[in-house]
């Protein structure tokens, strides 16, 4: 497939996309019905509708069931079992998932650098700030030794808060209309909640000891999706605990949590599309984030909700983005400098 039909690519071998990023048009004044129309699968599909039938997955197949986790005990194998066996599942499936990504994009460049943002492969430059100075061996290692143990652990709270009856567990034929509404509404909670935390975690402080990993990847690839400090990850997948403090069920607690777990990957597969057969190809909706990784100070949010276009930290890919943030850069440095010189 051919690019540079769809973008255009500068002497670094970076490939720019033709249109800008762009927010939800839902937000469009005056209102655009037709593109809102165009755009609204893309609100389920392909990731959310995956998330969603995960949930219903792990709820039948992989979770103990309520008498089991009522029993829960440290001091008992019965209650370990469990959870290394989720611990396992949770694992495998997320390699397997990121892995599809890492393998064929990255491992063996089946696409070579089409589409790709950043001209450059992070295996083919080592640097000293990761884990055997390969961006990939760290972000795998950080995902097994801290993601997935904090993501089981979000599970177990989960299971116990419904389990023992400290979370309100409603069900679909009690409150259906209730539960429709906040299943659609839980892609807005997450781009809320990664919005605020993400702001705050770039407060220079908790930048400097805990979000600086994830920036780490400044060119990211697959598994930089979860390469995170573990209070970031905490804070990151601990999304899932709104549906514990609301009436909810514990399936949308769980597909909360696979769509801020698996769902991490569209913002970090670096690629805007990930062709499929000749002629084909699937939109990663990757921009926005990547332009975060890029420029750091931009693209708090993914978009669904304009709170960077609100706050003026948005930035398009374009070259008028650009300058925007030059200007926005160039009155902060201004306004350091006067405030040192006082
Ligand atoms: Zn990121
Ligand atoms: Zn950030």
């Amino acid at each position: 497939m051919d690019d540079l039909a769809h973008g255009t690519r500068d002497k670094r071998g970076d490939w720019t996309p033709k249109n800008p990023a762009d927010i939800a048009p839902i937000w469009a004044f005056p209102p655009k019905p037709l593109t809102v129309l165009k755009w609204l699968p893309s609100y389920f599909l392909p990731y959310d509708v995956i998330f969603f039938a995960s949930a219903f997955a792990w709820w039948y197949w992989v979770m103990p069931d309520m008498d089991t986790v009522r029993a829960f005990d440290l001091a008992s194998w019965g209650t370990w079992r469990w959870i290394i066996r989720l611990f396992v599942v949770n694992t495998v499936a997320l390699f397997a998932f990121f892995g599809v990504f890492q393998l064929r994009l990255y491992t063996f460049r089946k696409q070579g650098t089409r589409f790709k943002y950043n001209g450059q492969f992070p295996a083919d430059k080592q640097s000293d700030v990761f884990w055997f100075k390969r961006q990939d061996v760290d972000s795998a290692l950080r995902i097994l030794f801290h993601a997935m143990p904090i993501w089981t652990a979000i599970e177990v709270v989960i299971l116990l808060a419904y389990a023992k009856g400290y979370a309100t567990w409603w069900t679909l034929a009690d409150h259906p209309v209730y539960l429709v509404i906040l299943t659609l509404l839980i892609p807005i909670i997450h781009e809320t909640h990664f919005y605020l935390i993400h702001r705050l975690i770039h407060v220079p402080v908790l930048y400097k000891y805990i979000h600086s990993v994830h920036h780490n990847s400044v060119n990211p690839s697959p598994y930089s999706s979860l390469s995170m400090h573990p209070a970031e990850l905490l804070l990151y997948l601990g999304m899932a605990f709104w549906q514990i403090l609301i009436p909810s069920n514990p399936i949308l607690a769980i597909y909360a949590l696979h769509r801020a777990g698996f769902g991490a990957i569209p913002g970090h597969v670096g690629f805007d599309k990930i062709e499929v057969g000749s002629e084909g190809g699937v939109d990663t909706h990757a921009y926005i984030h990547y332009l975060h990784h890029k420029h750091f100070e931009v693209n708090y949010g993914d978009g669904l909700i304009p709170f960077d276009k609100w706050f003026g930290t948005f930035h398009d890919g374009s070259k008028h983005g650009q300058e925007l943030m030059d200007a926005r850069y160039a009155k902060k440095v201004a306004k350091l400098n006067k405030s040192a010189a006082e």
